[in-house]
């Protein structure tokens, strides 16, 4: 199986340990057809991107872009689901803006409301000492199905990691609405139970590395793994065998 595209990276403008440049580079070393930059948004406490970065961004992204005929880059941002409703830290004028919106769950997120904060990250604290409950795994799921109805979003990243998700529920808003389920290779998720509930449903996947570090571009390992024992269909997957994602940008 051959990756030829990573569509999610990090680098120096959150907290990545690399430019955009050094990302690009690995990307096109690895021979990769596309590679998006998603760094954290705004409400990630610290390393959160502003959306006032967003022009200084890409114009970094296009003259490292000059240097790769063969790779092209796009422009994201990795938006923080931050609460029941499905809130975003992204707004409809910011996805016009970006070629790409990829979004997951933080558990270091700020959420809008003080509510969510009890709902969720309390939620999510639990589960380090406790069974999530049927209402809290409804709960949470609810707000990723919210997340995704209520937003453009092009992938869910790392799906249950930090939180546990109802999969077929997940899957099955996913597939309705376009929106590419993450098979995550830093975080290693979904587990094998969770992709058996997607694999019921329609969803279609993408196999992202999260790399934090230029070397990590393109390494999707697990993914692979992952992908190869279940026998994903590859027409289910969009970054294999010169597929890409259907992106907004690549429609207009
Ligand atoms: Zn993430
Ligand atoms: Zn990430």
């Amino acid at each position: 199986m051959i990756i030829t595209a990573d569509y999610h990276s990090h680098t120096t403008y959150s907290h990545g340990k690399g430019s955009i440049a050094d990302n690009a580079r690995v990307a096109s070393e690895k021979g990769l057809d596309f590679l998006a930059i998603t760094d954290h948004a705004a409400r990630h406490p610290f390393i959160g991107v502003s959306r006032k970065k967003y022009d200084t961004m890409r114009a970094d992204m296009q003259e490292v872009q000059k240097n790769y005929p063969n790779l092209k880059l796009l422009l994201g941002i990795e938006a923080n689901i931050l609460g029941v409703e499905g809130n975003l830290d992204v707004t409809p004028d910011d996805v016009d803006r970006l070629d790409i919106v990829i979004a997951g769950y933080h558990l270091t997120s700020l959420p809008y409301k003080a509510s969510d904060f009890f709902k969720i990250t309390c939620s999510a604290l639990l589960r380090y000492c406790f069974k999530p409950t049927k209402a809290q795994i409804a709960r949470q799921t609810k707000m990723y199905v919210n997340a995704v109805k209520n937003n453009k979003i092009d992938v869910i990243t790392h799906p249950g990691f930090r939180l546990d998700v109802d999969y077929r529920e997940l899957g099955k808003v996913c597939a309705d609405h376009g929106t590419y389920v993450e098979l995550s290779s830093r975080h290693r998720t979904p587990d094998e139970r969770g992709l058996e509930a997607l694999l019921s449903t329609d969803c279609q996947f993408v196999l992202n590395s999260d790399a934090h570090v230029p070397a990590n571009v393109g390494e999707c390992a697990f993914a692979k793994e992952l992908a190869e024992k279940y026998d994903i269909p590859a027409q289910r997957i969009a970054n294999i065998e010169h597929k890409s994602l259907v992106l907004r940008s690549q429609n207009k």
